[in-house]
Formats: structure tokens, sequence, C-alpha cells
């Protein structure tokens, strides 16, 4: 019964929640076997608060489902969220939402020196825009509502707790080398390390130490808590981690309570039995790690610290994008030496830079299911989540005209001082979405390449003697142009046929090829608006090309597109002129464009270019902007 429920739901994923675009069926992957299998095994239906009441057992208290899945997103708040880090998202999140579990939005604040409440406040809102929660309301009169967000420093106690029981049990000891002995008795991929001197210390001395880190008696670096497994493993990460190091450092949370921090490989699987999670899900990097992360959660169980069944790591390859760098290190480069202007660059692929660029977080769902979950590394073309964004765009977006590159056109035979009002609907294939009045009259703007004194093969705009329709109005023939001083062209002459106007009897009795956007002059909205672009010029930023010499090392930033925004003046359609910030428009014929949630002001807004209608990137293809 239950798994025929999870399977229905897995197959008719609910798209409504997310947009219409994303009807696609949810593709099954490994984890949703694995999670399949282990609810039809009943692996989880006991669990419950595995810790002892201690911080945040309070808030997992209380009547728990059985049967329920738990996952967590567990940034370290030491950066903005990037592109890689919605793919995480979505599927932690997304597998708690499809079966019924809950997600956890953990932050791994376990290193004093690098993290910052400004990331803390930058990822809450990030996780919030993607339409995530790790709220959940009260399920029975009596059951207390569910607040899912926490810090792994908030466990710190439990920890060292914990770090006492390994040295208490013979599993750790304090090892006083320098970092460099420790080092070169680690031993390499073919041979084994060798036993530290300090290895056999009594577990009444290794107390007596590690308590003396914890007062602050001794510098950083005097001595760390080692576990101790195997000098000669396989796998280096079994040869005594270390798993708690001296830090005389102040922590965004815990202030100075603490001079000993636990290491990451220590930490995460503590968090992750402590809040109960049943499946973490990491990036590929942490497989040589899962041994150690059994481990160390087998020894605590043994000890009676957790309770089975304990929480299993699994691993998937990460994101990689084509034209973008997704490493923390590069993103703060970028912003540091000031090639964009900020985190919220809308260039950035950060979760930032993109609610600025207009990208709609359904887009990021519907890209993270096409993308899918595998454990093999890939190369995602950007093309494939620009086209996520414009096919949730194509759907959600009003349309707008623009004039972008405006150039005068003048209709000689229509009546000075006259204007008239063009009824056009918002959406083409949506008549729910409504209709809007766009002023008409003598002179308009149009787009500069949309007329050509002289038309190349093919061409069907305007040029002398050619009939086009002017969207949602008449239909036009041009007569001539007039140039300025300079010889390029500054006035483009037509009439009009009075019987074409669109939504007319007359309309369809005129038959022509070209169509065109406008914006009557004496009613146009001056606007900036900018274009933006790939930030990089080239697939992979900073790798090899073809024909380098072997040992040539290149350097990402050489790789920045100098065209990658263009600023100009654009003569819009009034209606744009109260867009609030965030909304988001077609230009016909130009792209999908987004008010600036940053630089607009009210009756002022600025236009971010989102994405063109085309990918003008294709291989092959010339790329036009
Ligand atoms: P970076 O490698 O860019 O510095 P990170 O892995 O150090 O990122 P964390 O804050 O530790 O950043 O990441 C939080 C979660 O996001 C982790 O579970 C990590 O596996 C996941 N994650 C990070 N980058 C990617 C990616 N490119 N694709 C998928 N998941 C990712
Ligand atoms: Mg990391």
């Amino acid at each position: 019964m239950r798994a025929s429920r999870i399977k229905d739901r897995t197959v008719n994923h609910e798209p409504a929640s997310h947009s219409a675009a994303s009807a696609a069926i949810a593709s099954t992957h490994f984890i949703r076997n694995i999670i399949e299998a282990d609810l039809a095994a009943g692996k989880h239906a006991l669990r419950h608060w595995s810790g002892r009441p201690g911080p945040g057992a309070q808030q997992l208290a209380g009547p728990l489902d059985p049967a329920r899945i738990r996952t967590r997103f567990p940034p370290e708040p030491n950066g903005y969220l990037h592109f890689g880090h919605a793919k995480s998202i979505c599927l932690n999140f997304g597998l708690a939402e499809d079966y019924g579990g809950r997600c956890h939005l953990r932050f791994d604040d376990t290193n004093p020196e690098k993290e910052e409440q400004e990331y803390v406040d930058s990822i809450i809102d990030a996780v919030r825009w993607l339409g995530f929660s790790w709220e959940a309301p009260a399920a029975g009169a009596d059951a207390q509502a569910e607040c899912n967000l926490y810090y792994a420093s908030n466990y710190f106690g439990w920890m060292v707790e914990f770090a006492e029981y390994l040295i208490a049990s013979g599993h750790a000891y304090v090892d006083s080398q320098s970092a460099e002995e420790m080092r070169a008795r680690r031993g390499t991929l073919t041979e084994p390390g060798v036993d530290s001197p300090f290895r056999e210390r009594s577990v009444d001395e290794n107390m007596d130490l590690f308590r003396r880190m914890q007062r602050g008696e001794f510098p950083d670096g005097a001595h760390v808590l080692r576990a101790k497994i195997d000098m000669a493993s396989a796998n280096i990460n079994l040869r005594d981690p270390a798993i708690y190091r001296i830090r005389h450092a102040s922590h965004h949370n815990t202030g100075d309570r603490w001079c000993v921090y636990p290491m990451y490989t220590y930490a995460h699987p503590i968090e992750d039995a402590l809040e109960n999670i049943s499946h973490s899900i990491c990036t590929l990097e942490f497989a040589d790690q899962r041994p150690f992360y059994d481990w160390l959660l087998e020894r605590l169980a043994e000890g009676g610290l957790l309770q089975r069944p304990l929480p299993q790591q699994i691993e998937f390859s990460r994101l990689n994008l084509t034209y973008i760098v997704l490493s923390k290190r590069k993103l703060i480069q970028l912003v540091d030496e000031g090639h964009v202007t900020g985190w919220d660059d809308p260039r950035l692929p950060t979760l930032v830079g993109a609610r600025r660029r207009g990208y709609p977080p359904e887009g990021f769902r519907l890209f993270a299911e096409r993308v899918g979950v595998s454990r093999s590394d890939s190369l995602i073309d950007y093309s494939l989540l620009e086209d996520c964004m414009r096919e949730v765009l194509n759907e959600t977006t009003p349309r707008r005209m623009a004039v972008l590159d405006p150039l005068k056109l003048v209709i000689d035979n229509y009546p000075a001082g006259h204007g008239e009002s063009c009824l056009a609907a918002n959406h083409p294939l949506k008549p729910e979405m409504g209709r809007r009045e766009m002023p008409f009259g003598r002179e308009l703007w149009i787009e500069r390449d949309d007329f050509m004194e002289r038309p190349s093969k093919g061409y069907h705009r305007l040029y002398p003697g050619n009939l086009v329709r002017l969207r949602h109005a008449y239909v036009v023939r041009c007569t001539g142009c007039e140039h300025d001083p300079s010889g390029r062209v500054s006035v483009v002459h037509c009439e009009y046929l009075p019987d074409s106007k669109s939504g007319t009897p007359g309309a369809d009795a005129h038959k022509v090829k070209g169509n065109l956007h406008w914006v009557a002059a004496d009613h146009a909205y001056r606007a900036q608006v900018r274009l933006y672009d790939r930030l990089f010029s080239v697939p992979s930023p900073g790798g090899r090309r073809e024909g380098d010499a072997d040992g040539v090392e290149r350097d990402f930033r050489d790789d920045i597109n100098p065209d990658s925004v263009r600023v100009v003046d654009g003569w819009l359609e009034p209606a744009l002129k109260d867009a609030q910030p965030e909304a988001g428009f077609q230009f016909e014929r130009h792209g999908y464009f987004v008010v600036d949630r940053v630089d607009s002001r009210v009756g002022a807004p600025v236009f971010n270019r989102t994405v063109t209608l085309r990918d003008s990137w294709a291989a092959g293809g010339s790329h036009r902007r």
C-alpha cells in the first residue's frame, strides 16, 4: 500500500506547485530506488529521536510519522549559494516533498574563521526563493509545528562528549606531533602510514590532555585529537584522521565558548545522526570518506550514544555547467577583483545573481529534473539551463513591446495630432492574461535593423516599396527615408492602409511577410535596459584549448567575455512604466526581461535581459546579441 502510494507520487510528480512548464514526469534515479527499497523494507519505520535530549532535540521530539525519510541540505555559510547548490537543494527538498518526508536546512558552521551571518541570511533567502520550506505545520491538535532549521555549532557540546567517549573506549588519542610530522607519517596511496609515537598514550593521559585542550591551556596546533583506526589502511581517510583541533577563535554563533573545533569529517556524520537523517546525500568527492562516516557512527551506536538505524551516506555527481565557474573560491575572486558588481551581479551563477537576472525559481526546479541524478561526471551545456528558463518564462510572462535601438518612423498619411489605441493580448495563447491598450500615432519608434534602404535577399522587413504589419496595428507601405549629415538613416517614411487594423474585418485582406514591433513616439517611455550575456566566452573557462602546449596554465579570468553586458536606453510602451521590481516580461522579438530589484525606482524601472528568445550560442551559429 505504502509502496504503491509512493510510486504513484513519483510518476505523477505534482507539477501544479512548481509550474505548468515542469509538467515533465519526475525521472527516477538510483537515489529514488534506494529510498523506495528502504521504505518498502520498513528500514525507518521505528525511527524517532536518536540522541538524548539536547540542543535541537526538543524540536524533533514528539510523535513522528513512521516510514518517513529525512534528508538535509547542509551548506557551510562561507559564501553565497550557486547553481550547483540549487541542484542539491532541489534534490534534497524535492525528495522529502515527493516521499512525504522532511528536509532540514542545516548550517554546517564548524569552521569559526570563514563563516558569517551575512551568508547565513543569504542562504535562508535563497532556499525560500527556490520555493522550499524547512517548516512543517503541526500534524494534529497536540502536535507542534516543526521548524527544521539547524546549526551544526549547536551540537558542539555533543561532539565533545562523543569524542570523550571515543577516548574512553580506546578509539581516539591525543597526538602531539607537528603538522609536518603527521604529514610525513601519513604514507601515500601505495605506502602505508607510520604510527605516531603518541598513539599508545593511556586513556587517562588522553582524557586529561583533551580536557586541557578544551580549557584553552595550549596554543593552536599544539595537539590534535585523532581517531585510532589503522595507519596501514588502503584508504588514507582511515589512517587515524584528526577529529578535533585547537583554535582560539570566535565563532559567529557560539562566540568564545569553545577553543577546540571538530573537523568537518567528524562533525558531519554526528550532525546527521543527531537529526535523524535517513539519507545523507552528498557529492562524489565524499565517497572516500564514507568508510569513516560509517566507522564513527558504528562506534557511537555500539556505545549506546546513538540509536540504529544510522543515516546512510549516498553520493551523486556534482553539477558542472559550461560557460560558468562554480567554485566558491573563483566566485569570490570575481567579486573581490571587481570583474562583476557584487554577489548579486546578474551575470554571476549565484542564486542572488540569478534572481536579479530574472531566472525564475521554477526554471531551476525544471532544470534539476532534466539533468537528473547520477554517479558519472558530466558537463551540462549552459543552453539547457537557459532553455528551462525560457520554457517557464514563455508560460508566465506578459508580452510587451520595446524598441532597443530606435529609428523614427513617420506615417505621412496619418492625421497629425490624431491618436488611437490598439488592443494587444498580453499572451498569445492565454486570453486569461488579458489585454492592454497601446497608444498609436503618426510618429513611432521602430528597431533600426527593421529597415534597410537596399534590402539584402530574403529581407522581409521595411524597405522602400515594401509592406509590413505593425503588430497589433496597421499595415504600412514604406515610401522612403531621410539621412543625417553623416549619411546614416534618420527617419523612415511610410503610409498606412486605414482598413488594415488588426482585429478588424479588413485585417486579413493584406498578406505581408514582415511583422514589426513599435512604440508611439509621443507616449513611449524611456528606460535603461541592460543586455546581459554570458560572463565567459568559452565553454570551459580557464580550461585547455586545442593547440595548447603541454603544461600551459590558463587563468579562468582571461576567458571573461568582454561583451557580457551592454547598457542601452530603450523606448518602451507606456504599460511598462509602472512595472514592479522582479516583474518579468517578454519584449516581443527581443527576449525575456525583468525589472531590476536593486536599481529600479517607483515609476522608473530598469530592465535586465534574462535570456534571449533563442539560443544564440549554439554550435555553428553566429553569436547574435
Ligand atoms: P564549493 O565546492 O563550490 O566551494 P561546497 O561544496 O564547499 O561548494 P557547501 O556549502 O559545502 O559548498 O555545499 C553545500 C551542499 O551543496 C553540499 O551538500 C554539496 O555537496 C552541495 N553542492 C555544492 N556544489 C555542488 C554542485 N556543483 N553540484 C551539486 N551539489 C553541490
Ligand atoms: Mg564543501
